[in-house]
């Protein structure tokens, strides 16, 4: 991952310089909600990035339209990559919290075209618990979503 971490207060972070025009980008896509711009890293050619324009440090800060709207641009862009760079793969990431590897603390996806040789390594730990440990998870959740169990 990135060693760069940004953790600027609102308004003065990179991502709101760069969308106040301050910094330089090479922007790609914009609406009233969302700007896309190519991530100067490049970790494979047309590497964007979606940011939501108001200073939203994570996910959990976003409103639910904001959530839709950055959703709506990072599909736009796939696609945009899709038929300009033909990668045979794409992945979305979307980091919250310096454990989940955020180094830029305003909200953005990474839309990165995919090979099979580009490097990129995400460790997958499975654990498989047993069937009643996914139940309790479930059960627990379902509790603070207030949603009902299957009938
Ligand atoms: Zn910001």
């Amino acid at each position: 991952m990135p060693m760069f971490v940004d953790t600027s207060p609102p308004g003065q972070c990179i991502f709101c310089r760069l969308v106040a025009g301050e910094i330089p980008a090479s922007t790609v896509y914009e609406d009233d909600q969302t700007i896309a711009f190519l991530d100067i890293g490049q970790v494979n050619p047309g590497h964007v990035l979606v940011a939501i324009k108001r200073h939203a440090a994570t996910l959990f800060d976003l409103t639910p339209d904001e959530a839709a709207a950055a959703m709506r641009t990072a599909q736009r862009v796939a696609h945009a990559i899709r038929d300009t760079f033909d990668p045979p793969g794409l992945s979305l990431f979307q980091a919250n919290g310096v454990e989940g590897n955020q180094t830029v603390f305003h909200f953005h996806i990474h839309v990165l075209p995919r090979h099979g040789d580009d490097g990129i390594e995400l460790s997958w730990p499975r654990k498989d618990p047993p069937r009643a440990t996914l139940e309790d998870y479930a059960a627990r959740l379902r509790t603070t979503l207030g949603t009902a169990p299957a009938a």
